[in-house]
């Protein structure tokens, strides 16, 4: 390995030191962007929708792409691989691109999928899905945001730095993301030394508006249980029993009815609960993003966005009872239903189960017998408030934007950073990204913002020569 294919040692000389080193930067980087631009365009065109009801064979052309990108970008370790899962299936294929650290400066893993969300109803895209096409500074397309323009970022920044780059970088793109990222653990394990990095940066989040970035600094953890009451042996006549014995059905509603309180709190008692965030939703778009009609009251307590990002929530997301059509004068022995249940960071998800699990059990209305079976656990996320990763990412989103970056938190999960933490325990992870409340991710008309996608360049950047500082 040469000098200059490892990158110039941060000591040499720091690109940053230089008074105007930022504006320096940011000329480099509006100089690449209308070529990077154009990259985008062409990721777009390819329909990589991983859902297997799609021509899966694409992926391997989007993989390509992706790769080609890299090489272009000066990566001189580009490969494309594949995780077999245990039943002996193959993964879509995920590149892996490496360049190596200078002596004694860190590895940066930059993350970002090439897979895409399936493109929807035609009829709902104002423009073809996968044609490109700019309106008043935001490029729309199915991947444009989500997650492509997290692939360009990476790109730009590694073009932009050139040799100077003054860290090692593995550049990870998953082919899998948007169906969930089956066989994600399976990839780690098999391709763990390839990876191994000590600051971990995915682009897959949110910024918080056009103009202001954003750090996702925690994501609430999942919990789910199935849940069965039993009040009878067999169906039996309702006109004949009914009035002392209650069905299954009315059982099972008061038992999930206990599960919040008259406010719509959850109401299972020791269930952990995160600081509040320092921002906070507007009521009036959350109505409107969330479709709520009027008159319908919001439920628990405390700040919008405190109720969706560090506080547990209970979802019934499943009803097994016998449908309308069907139904007869009997009383039903017996019901289950399918318990969600997202915890909030800090929370241990097995002691969450435990928790739901003793609620559900002392409340068994009647004596009626209560089986909880548990199902899926996932870890929730909290950033270390003041690692020097995200010292570094505050002062680069900071320089780059010309304003500090909000903590943000997301409501759900991002099931591969618990399993990249699970694997890089002792990475620091830094959750960016290069959507706005208005790239509509998943829905019609998805786009980026190409100023703000400008800004990620020169961030992504500027984060990366902070880091060569370790
Ligand atoms: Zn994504």
């Amino acid at each position: 390995m040469t000098d200059s294919a490892a990158g110039t040692r941060p000591d040499d000389h720091d690109l940053l030191d230089a008074p105007d080193a930022v504006a320096r930067l940011r000329t480099r980087v509006a100089a690449q962007f209308p070529a990077l631009r154009e990259d985008l365009e062409a990721l777009v065109r390819i329909p990589s929708v991983s859902n297997a009801t799609f021509d899966q064979s694409v992926m391997d052309r989007s993989a390509q792409a992706v790769a080609d990108l890299l090489r272009g970008a000066g990566m001189p370790d580009v490969r494309v691989l594949h995780a077999t899962g245990p039943d002996g299936s193959r993964s879509r294929p995920a590149v892996v691109a490496r360049r190596p650290a200078p002596q004694g400066a860190p590895t940066v893993l930059l993350y970002a999928h090439h897979d895409v969300q399936p493109p929807g109803d035609r009829a709902h895209w104002d423009s073809g899905p996968f044609e490109p096409v700019e309106r008043e500074g935001r490029l729309y397309g199915r991947g444009a945001a989500d997650d492509k323009a997290g692939i360009v970022a990476h790109v730009g920044a590694l073009r932009v730095l050139g040799d100077e780059l003054g860290v090692g970088v593995t550049v990870f793109s998953e082919g899998e993301e948007e169906i969930g990222s089956p066989q994600f653990g399976p990839f780690l394990a098999e391709h763990q030394d390839l990876l191994a990095a000590d600051v971990i940066v995915a682009a897959d989040s949110s910024n918080w508006k056009v103009g202001t970035p954003g750090l996702t600094t925690t994501l609430r953890g999942l919990v789910d249980c199935t849940v069965e009451v039993e009040v009878l042996r067999q169906a039996v006549h309702s006109g004949m029993f009914g009035g002392p014995v209650l069905d299954a059905y009315t059982i099972l509603a008061r038992l999930l009815a206990t599960l919040h309180d008259a406010d719509g709190e959850v109401a299972v008692p020791g269930l952990h609960h995160a600081p509040e965030p320092s921002v906070d939703y507007d009521e009036r778009s959350f109505r409107a993003d969330a479709g709520l009609p009027d008159g319908i009251r919001l439920a628990g307590s405390g700040s919008l966005a405190g109720r969706l990002w560090t506080k547990p929530a209970i979802a019934v997301v499943g009803i097994d009872a016998t449908g309308v059509d069907a139904a007869s004068n009997t009383i039903a022995p017996r019901s289950r239903a399918k318990v969600s249940m997202r915890i909030a960071p800090g929370q241990d998800p097995a002691e969450a189960f435990e928790l739901l699990k003793e609620h559900l059990l002392a409340h068994a209305p009647f004596g009626a017998r209560v089986t909880v079976h548990d199902g899926d656990l996932g870890k929730p996320f909290a950033a270390p408030e003041d690692s020097a990763a995200m010292q570094a990412a505050r002062w680069a989103f900071e320089q780059s934007w010309g304003t500090a970056p909000v903590d943000i938190g997301i409501g759900g999960s991002i099931p591969f950073i618990a399993d990249l933490l699970e694997v890089f325990p002792d990475a620091a992870i830094l959750v960016t990204g290069v959507e706005d409340p208005d790239s509509l991710a998943h829905g019609a008309n998805e786009s980026v913002h190409l100023g703000d996608l400008e800004h990620v360049v020169l961030a992504e950047a500027l984060l990366l020569r902070r880091l060569a500082r370790g």
